[in-house]
């Protein structure tokens, strides 16, 4: 059986009768199986994934089959999918079953996509390398020892290893665009606001996106066409209208670039990435493209507002978990109040309850101004400060991340070199941008390096036909 990275190629194999669904499906079981040892996956829907396929293969037949007839995917341990398991990569959700379905996940389902697994992350999309997972790290395809990146680790891998076609992942800060970028995919970002959070659960409010992994643009596309737009259940859904992304025109004229030289000579930026994005950059002027050299000179705040902002936002939408209304309840509580306290110093792990005591922190009496306020004016200044880029340029480039796949449990002992992974991430999502990581060839251990690109507010058409060009005639493969 080939390896499918195109929803097109494969559905023109079943039109031509080389392949049917259920063949598929169980091609992808099959790399499921293979692959158990990266640790992808935390539950696998084997047998109704094979008869949702007999289905669809009807469908076909019948020509009555959805846009999606043909796409397996899997979706992030954060999604609701009524009467399955949902855990957030956390014990505080043990024996928890979701009462309905995520927005964005139905609407696939409801165009005959077809749904094999739930995939490991970081607990509450929390971290940077899927090693803060109840159900243990993930561990990337591209090497041995090696994290995916986070939080969507296990997403970026089901992709990668071709366990899926495509996966829905979250991005808050960067957890689909920095594992997309570690382990060689396309991770994408839309605007805040773009899809539907309903089914999501929350981390931070006012920065989470559903994302998505894939291999090819026009894939994202199609799968961002499919789930965006207004949903009753999420006032912040834009009730623009969804352009059809999937119909993108071919990108052509000369792109007005922007890239920042404070994020090259950022002092812990890997030397080969400064290397592939600088090729880009010249390769794009080659083309005929302007990319101008700006600094960006908030970059040393932006991950200071992000956690300050998220760890706020984390700590009351996270109060909810309280030994009562969902999944984990100590075993020794005497009282109502040591249950509490022993279901959630119990249920949760240790990065989670270092950022809702921060978040609480910041929120308290005393302490909301000095951090909370002054971190909302000084998001809004990186927002209008970024915004102001878009009045002369179309896009901005830069890295993903400042390094490759690092080796597991090489971040333990400093937290802080873990928040800087997400360094170059974290901008779009203050702004609430629509961005993009995409390959940009691999450093000499093999490990792939990502390079980003940001668009201006609810431009994910023109990033993603920018992104296509970029792909066929810019980037290293
Ligand atoms: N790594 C970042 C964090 O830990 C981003 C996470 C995310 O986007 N969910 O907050």
């Amino acid at each position: 059986m080939n390896t499918y990275d195109s929803l097109s190629r494969i559905q023109s194999d079943i039109d031509s009768g080389k392949i049917d669904c259920v063949g598929l499906v169980n091609h992808y079981l099959s790399n499921i199986n293979k692959n158990k040892h990266l640790n992808a996956l935390t539950a696998v829907y084997a047998d109704d994934a094979l008869s949702t396929a007999a289905t669809v293969q009807q469908k076909i037949k019948d020509g009555t089959a959805g846009r999606l007839a043909g796409m397996v995917f899997t979706i992030k341990d954060v999604y609701c999918h009524e009467g399955h398991e949902l855990q957030c990569g956390s014990k505080i959700l043990e024996g928890f079953e979701s009462q309905f379905t995520a927005t964005c996940v139905q609407r696939l389902l409801d165009e005959d996509a077809i749904l094999i697994g739930r995939n490991n992350c970081d607990e509450f999309a929390m971290g940077s390398s899927n090693e803060n997972s109840v159900f243990g790290p993930t561990i990337n395809g591209s090497g041995e020892n090696r994290v995916p990146g986070g939080s969507s680790g296990g997403s970026a891998v089901a992709v990668q290893a071709d366990m899926c076609l495509v996966s829905i992942g979250s991005d808050t800060g960067g957890s689909v665009r920095q594992p997309a970028a570690y382990c060689g995919i396309v991770g994408f970002k839309p605007n805040y606001g773009r899809i539907s959070r309903h089914g999501l659960s929350a981390y931070a409010s006012s920065f989470d996106c559903v994302g998505i992994l894939a291999h090819s643009i026009d894939d994202t596309a199609l799968t961002l066409e499919i789930m965006a737009g207004a949903d009753e259940y999420d006032t912040t859904v834009s009730h623009t209208n969804v352009p059809s992304y999937s119909k993108k025109t071919e990108w052509n004229g000369n792109a007005k670039i922007a890239c920042f030289d404070n994020t090259l000579s950022h002092e812990g930026i890997d030397e080969e990435i400064k290397v592939a994005t600088s090729h880009a950059y010249d390769k794009l002027q080659d083309l005929g493209h302007s990319v101008d050299h700006l600094g960006f000179d908030y970059l040393d705040h932006v991950l200071p507002t992000y956690y300050i902002l998220t760890t706020a936002e984390a700590s009351t939408n996270l109060s909810r978990y309280d030994g009562v209304r969902y999944g984990y309840r100590t075993d020794n509580a005497h009282d109502l109040e040591s249950m509490y306290k022993k279901s959630r110093s119990e249920g949760f792990g240790d990065e989670v309850k270092k950022r809702i005591l921060l978040g609480t922190y910041v929120l308290s009496e005393g302490f909301y101004d000095a951090y909370f306020t002054k971190a909302q004016k000084v998001r809004r200044l990186i927002r209008d400060e970024t915004k102001k880029i878009f009045d002369n340029h179309d896009f901005i480039v830069l890295p993903t991340a400042p390094t490759t796949a690092f080796e597991l449990n090489s971040h333990n002992r400093d937290p802080l070199e873990m928040y800087l992974e997400d360094i170059f991430t974290v901008q779009a999502s203050l702004a609430g941008l629509p961005a993009i990581s995409l390959p940009n060839g691999k450093d000499k251990n093999g490990m792939p390096i990502g390079i980003q690109v940001i668009a201006n507010t609810f431009e994910e058409e023109k990033l993603l036909s920018f992104s296509k060009y970029l792909v066929d005639h810019v980037l290293a493969k």
